[in-house]
């Protein structure tokens, strides 16, 4: 297991002035760095707050993670990076909205049981009233008695009606926040497995569903494909037409893949301009035909923005692989991408494949 250098106060220095808050920030910030060069890591803005995450060790399971592919693979890819970076940092938002509904729930569910000790607590007094009540009786009473035993119960029985009635008014709000949080917990789950941009699957639901499926693969014989599909030079799109035009070359890419799969393929931004898609039940031949047609629809594509600016001409390169015996997911993953930068190197503008 890898071991973070813990470098001392002088290795990172600190410009005078700071508070120690803000010192320990710039103490964080040079482990982090220094992280990047020991290991060689391709310095963007990911591997940063990925290697900034790890030294402040908050989230253990991103520290086990790093940990893990360090000591299997010695470095961290470019691929290892996004993926982790998708997975465990970037989706914290989500979480958050997840825990803020949870901690909501548990309030409600304490108030409920508020309610209902309280009205045991009633029932109680009720019970030793009517006990107290049924003692006082003489054995032949008289009509005073009686009277006097009448009035009591006719009060007692009010304030219980009372309270019982508070108790179910209570009980019904609480049953309607908790109905009410329930629908917001199933919608901010339902967010966590979306891409905010294009609206489609993100990494996360991505890996979720390519277990699934790899599971029902290998229970049903059946084949699987996946592919991965870069944009080609994306980076001058947004050079030339602006950082949102490329969003919306994002998502009209994205509906273009969408438009052209069906039933229970799925598509997946799992990075900046990297998308996945998974094809179950689809024979390799029949996915490499697919991704030549997505391809050349997005070569004749084209993008009219609000100001008439017309995009036109982006391609983009994909690599597909086909599940084989003894394959997890990570290995059909690695083997898309490999294609992916087969098809990269071919020029772009390609699909690649085993055989193809
Ligand atoms: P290649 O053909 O090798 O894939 O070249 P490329 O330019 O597509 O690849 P590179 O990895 O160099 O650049 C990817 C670019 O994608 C850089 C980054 O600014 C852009 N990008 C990533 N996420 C987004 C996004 O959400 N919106 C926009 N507009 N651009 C993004
Ligand atoms: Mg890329
Ligand atoms: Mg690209």
């Amino acid at each position: 297991m890898m071991q973070t250098t813990h470098l001392s106060e002088e290795d990172t220095p600190v410009p005078s002035g700071v508070t120690p808050d803000a010192a320990g920030v710039y103490q964080t910030a040079g482990k982090a760095f220094d992280l990047i060069d020991r290991h060689r890591t391709p310095p963007s803005p990911q591997a940063y707050a990925l290697w900034y995450a790890y030294v402040s060790g908050n989230d253990p399971l991103l520290v086990a993670r790093v940990d893990e592919v360090i000591a299997a693979k010695g470095e961290l890819s470019l691929y290892d990076i996004e993926s982790i970076h998708w997975e465990l940092v970037a989706t914290g938002a989500g979480d958050a909205a997840t825990m803020q509904i949870g901690d909501a729930i548990e309030r409600e569910i304490e108030s409920v049981l508020g309610i209902i000790r309280q009205g045991a607590a009633s029932n109680d007094v009720y019970h030793a009233s009517l006990s107290a009540v049924g003692s006082r009786l003489p054995d032949s009473p008289s009509v005073e008695d009686l009277a006097g035993l009448i009035s009591k119960l006719v009060e007692d029985n009010r304030r219980m009606a009372e309270t019982t009635q508070e108790l179910s008014q209570g009980l019904s709000e609480s049953q309607t926040q908790l109905e009410a949080l329930n629908q917001e917990l199933a919608e901010a789950q339902s967010q966590s497995l979306k891409d905010p941009l294009t609206a489609i699957p993100n990494r996360r639901a991505f890996a979720k569903r390519l277990d699934e499926n790899i599971a029902d693969a290998a229970r049903t014989g059946k084949t699987l494909c996946v592919a991965m599909a870069d944009i080609d030079h994306f980076k001058k799109v947004n050079d030339v037409y602006g950082h949102p035009a490329g969003d919306a070359f994002l998502k009209m890419f994205s509906t273009l893949i969408t438009r052209n799969i069906k039933g229970q393929d799925m598509v997946a931004r799992i990075g900046g301009e990297e998308f996945a898609i998974i094809l179950p039940q689809t024979e390799i031949i029949a996915a490499y035909n697919l991704f030549v047609r997505i391809k050349s629809v997005l070569k004749a594509s084209e993008l009219v923005l609000d100001d008439g600016t017309c995009i036109s001409g982006i391609t983009a390169s994909f690599g597909v692989a086909c599940l084989e015996p003894g394959m997890n997911a990570n290995d059909l993953i690695n083997q898309a991408d490999k294609f992916l930068y087969e098809a990269k190197n071919a020029g772009r503008d390609k699909v690649k494949a085993a055989g193809f």
